[in-house]
């Protein structure tokens, strides 16, 4: 074989270009696909991964030419503590299925999978958690606040009382106000600045010991 016959051979037998593999694919089982889509979706929190696979399942079991265009270009979105399908022009079929994901996820713990409701982390944050990895996450987060915004629940060198706190951090605050700090009668739990920072940086020091938290805590508002 010369040179030439070489080129003639590849001009003539060209490589045809690879075709990515669609997970809709209506010729594909359900059980080859699944794996593929949820891939595709990208990454969801641990809870929440069986009722991705459900919900797709769904889809997939739906799935026809005239939906081709709707799920090539859907996507996931994690908000308000729900997780949502962003479907392009979906028909009543795929917008059901979207709806009773979201509603579904609204009631499960994103982090365990377990029973769940949605609550506030934070001032802005909105997440879905079962009461036991609420606990957790609720108290790194009220460790963060209060020593983030030490200065803020200081008036006239005493921390007034506990309103300004976070709701995880009450109790506490009142259990260490009445042991620390005399009181009149009648008067709400306060203490002096010196003692509340004290209280928290001990508090702070407490958090290695915790089991770790497990959300990433946002940088400002709402992303
Ligand atoms: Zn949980």
């Amino acid at each position: 074989m010369n040179i030439d016959s070489l080129f003639e051979m590849t001009a003539a037998d060209p490589v045809p270009p690879s075709q990515p593999v669609r997970w809709f694919d209506a010729a594909m089982p359900i059980k080859e696909a699944l794996p593929r889509a949820v891939n595709a979706m990208g990454a969801v929190p641990t809870g929440w991964t069986s009722l991705l696979e459900d919900t797709i399942t769904q889809l997939l079991a739906v799935r026809t030419k005239e939906r081709e265009f709707s799920l090539v270009f859907m996507s996931l979105e994690i908000e308000d503590g729900e997780l949502r399908l962003d479907i392009t022009f979906p028909d009543r079929v795929m917008a059901g299925i979207a709806r009773r994901c979201a509603a579904r996820s609204r009631e499960i713990c994103q982090l365990c999978g377990k029973r769940g409701k949605r609550r506030y982390l934070g001032m802005y944050e909105v997440v879905t958690l079962c009461p036991q990895c609420a606990a957790i996450e609720l108290l790194h987060r009220g460790i963060a606040e209060a020593e983030k915004y030490l200065g803020i629940y200081t008036v006239d060198e005493t921390v007034p009382g506990m309103r300004l706190l976070p709701d995880v951090l009450r109790r506490p605050f009142v259990a260490e106000a009445t042991a620390k700090c005399p009181m009149q009668p009648g008067q709400e739990p306060r203490m002096d600045k010196k003692t509340f920072r004290a209280w928290v940086s001990t508090l702070n020091g407490m958090r290695p010991f915790l089991p770790p938290s497990r959300l990433k805590e946002r940088r400002g508002g709402r992303n």
